[in-house]
């Protein structure tokens, strides 16, 4: 760490004992740590990050009217942070997923934000086609940057930009959607563990598709042979597909969007080696037609449930932790004796041990005897940097209803 003097540009002062936070490597600065800014720096400008006695900690993108008023590029503050930068930290972490994708796997996350010393970076590989979502004032002032070493990288044929997460309006920034590089073909291809899916890359959920469940998707799979499945919030089918490849006799699914299970229905028109015949859809409230399910006596061997983000921050986790209980119960009860519930929380407000004891409360009130025999989490492309806990955001659990 140098001392001051070494700084050039903007800096931003922190409290005193504000810098701890700093020194563990956590990349955040929030607003109540802030002493105060010398120089006049705008949205997504490089700050050199200075504790009260002088010591630099590191350069960060100032973000004014977030909360999180900085995000650190780096925790050496001589790093020039240019082109050059990002070229670096974009080329360290595709070469970290070479070995995760092959023929049979073009699906990937390229760029997982703080985790890859990228704060505000989301990148999504499918196929010939990156997508790339920018959400914090530093990430969109490298925009041209980060598109070119991006670029460069991988060789993508295609460039998206799907910048519109809600954090944005956050950061003061307005949504943006569109090819950056290159020309979009349609649709947007690619394959996960042989089976063919499309993402939905201007307008699905998050950047198309939901990369980070691709492990958990070949566990359901491993598991389904001879088993009567349901997918509840199944999105486009992704957990349906595997179910199917893996010999689920038949998959019931189920999601509120008509859109969503449209688009389910073309990926399995994808792969003619799924039959199918063995397919339902059902459109509706997972809440309402869980219910409906028992009044009609339906009941499961192989069950995924795997919901929308219920508390994306702390404040929401009451609220949440209700919904959670509410499907997990269900689920249990259309469960059969000796089935399988493979049961997730992509929500931040929740951690592991919360969720644990969420679905051990749902399983009293199912009066369903039930034990826990695989854990869940995300896939080797959406590491968690040790010192950032927040990026921890994707659980589950394997249970099992005693015979
Ligand atoms: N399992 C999916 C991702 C699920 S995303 C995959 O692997 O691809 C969450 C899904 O829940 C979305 O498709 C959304 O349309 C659906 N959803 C949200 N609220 C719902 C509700 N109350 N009932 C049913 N589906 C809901």
């Amino acid at each position: 760490m140098a001392k001051a003097g070494a700084a050039a540009g903007p800096i931003l002062r922190l409290k005193p004992g504000r810098e701890k936070s700093l020194r563990h490597r956590h990349p955040w600065v929030f607003s109540g740590a802030v002493d105060r800014v010398d120089g006049d720096p705008a949205p997504g400008d490089t700050v050199t990050l200075m504790a009260v006695d002088g010591t630099s900690l590191g350069r960060a993108a100032f973000s004014p009217s977030s909360q999180i008023r900085a995000r650190v590029w780096s925790f050496d503050s001589r790093t020039p942070i240019d082109d050059a930068f990002f070229r670096q930290r974009i080329e360290r972490a595709v070469a970290a997923r070479r070995s995760m994708q092959d023929a049979q796997h073009t699906g990937c996350r390229l760029i997982h934000g703080e985790s890859d010393g990228l704060p505000g970076v989301i990148a999504d590989r499918y196929g010939d086609v990156v997508v790339l979502q920018l959400s914090s004032a530093g990430a969109e002032r490298w925009r041209d940057a980060i598109a070119d070493a991006l670029g460069g990288a991988t060789g993508a044929t295609c460039i998206f930009e799907r910048s519109d997460a809600e954090v944005r309006t956050i950061e003061g920034l307005e949504p943006r959607i569109g090819v950056l590089r290159g020309a979009l073909p349609d649709p947007v291809s690619f394959t996960e563990d042989g089976l063919v899916y499309r993402a939905n890359v201007a307008h699905g959920q998050k950047t198309g598709f939901y990369l980070d469940q691709r492990d958990n998707r070949r566990a359901v799979r491993a598991l389904a042979a001879g088993r009567e499945a349901l997918n509840v919030f199944c999105y486009t089918g992704a957990f349906t597909l595997a179910a199917l490849a893996g010999g689920a006799t038949r998959v019931t699914s189920l999601d509120s969007s008509a859109t969503a299970l449209h688009e389910a229905t073309e990926n399995l028109a994808a792969n003619p080696t799924l039959d199918p015949g063995r397919a339902e859809w059902v459109e509706g409230d997972a809440f309402g037609t869980l219910r409906k399910f028992r009044d009609a006596a339906r009941s499961f061997d192989l069950i995924v449930l795997d919901p929308p983000k219920f508390a994306p921050t702390a404040a929401q986790v009451e609220r949440a932790s209700r919904a959670y209980k509410d499907v997990n119960l269900w689920a249990l009860k259309l469960l059969r004796p000796g089935g399988l519930l493979a049961t997730f929380s992509c929500s931040g407000g929740v951690d592991a041990s919360l969720f644990r004891k969420i679905v051990a409360g749902a399983a009293l009130d199912a009066g369903a005897d039930a034990t826990v025999i695989g854990r869940f989490g995300p896939g080797a492309d959406h590491p968690v940097a040790l010192a950032f806990p927040e990026g921890d955001y994707l659980k589950g659990l394997l249970i099992r209803k005693a015979l």
